[in-house]
């Protein structure tokens, strides 16, 4: 089944064409790599599933839900603000500067959206909220502020909270790319545990090449505003066809 799809999306930005043409596919429970070089618009391709970007042209749809269009009949119209809130609410993403509340207690951070978007009771978003802190690592660190916490352990929160609107979909946007790595591999490992323990489809953005040959069943190389290059990650890191993805390769890995 063809859980998000991409068909024919344009997006530019004053006169920097970001993505041409752009469609592709991925399936339910799939865990997709993007790769590129900077600048090719894969976190443009997040934040248009975010509904934080709108394409110029083309749709983006959800399980047969567009996300910036309504079907009336045959014909596609403008959403409504609440059909978009239906089908953007099963979408969340991790950011590389982690972005938490910072005037809220770890576990507050956890339960404020089931708590005010889902509509669960404060016992039941505690009780999960701990569930998930102990899944990253952090069941002792509830009542802390996140700046009390270092950046690997903010970030697992920040994990934890996406997890906590059971999402269908969770996007990672260089979750690691302002750690060190010794931190970003504990992050990384509490990801690998998300993908091995859940069904939760994965769209990720990442330079970690051996996080993304673990978790990911396809990766898609970026350039020019189109797909270059989609293989499995065995494939597309030893045997790359696209010159250009042989040369990024070379300066990543
Ligand atoms: P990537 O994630 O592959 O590095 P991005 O999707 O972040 O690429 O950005 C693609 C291009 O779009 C970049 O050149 C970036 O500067 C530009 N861009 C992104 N957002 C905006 C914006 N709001 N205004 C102007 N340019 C933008």
């Amino acid at each position: 089944m063809n859980f998000i799809e991409f068909s024919q999306v344009s997006k530019r930005f004053g006169d920097n064409v970001v993505l041409d043409d752009l469609s592709f596919k991925v399936g339910n429970g799939e865990r997709v790599t993007l790769i590129g070089p900077s600048g090719s618009g894969k976190t443009t391709i997040l934040r248009m599933l975010m509904t934080l970007t709108k394409p110029d042209s083309g749709t983006v749809a959800i399980s047969d839900e567009f996300l910036f269009h309504e079907k009336q009949g045959d014909e596609l119209v403008p959403a409504s603000e609440a059909h978009i809130r239906k089908v953007r609410s099963r979408v969340t993403m991790v950011f590389q500067q982690f972005n938490l509340f910072p005037n809220m207690k770890v576990l507050r951070n956890v339960t404020e959206a089931p708590i005010h978007v889902l509509g669960k009771s404060r016992d039941e978003a505690e009780q999960r909220g701990r569930e998930l802190l102990e899944m990253v690592g952090l069941q002792d660190k509830a009542g802390f502020f996140p700046s009390q916490l270092s950046g690997g352990q903010q970030q697992r929160v920040a994990i934890a909270r996406a997890l906590a609107v059971e999402p269908d979909i969770l996007l990672l946007d260089e979750v690691t790319s302002a750690l060190d790595p010794e931190i970003a591999a504990e992050v990384l490992d509490v990801l690998r545990d998300v993908a091995r323990s859940s069904d939760v489809t994965m769209l990720c953005v990442t330079h970690a090449m051996r996080f993304a040959r673990d978790v990911s069943n396809r990766v898609l190389m970026f350039g020019d505003g189109k797909i270059l290059e989609e293989a499995p990650p065995e494939q597309m890191f030893n045997d790359p066809q696209h010159d250009r993805t042989k040369s990024f390769l070379r300066s990543v890995l």
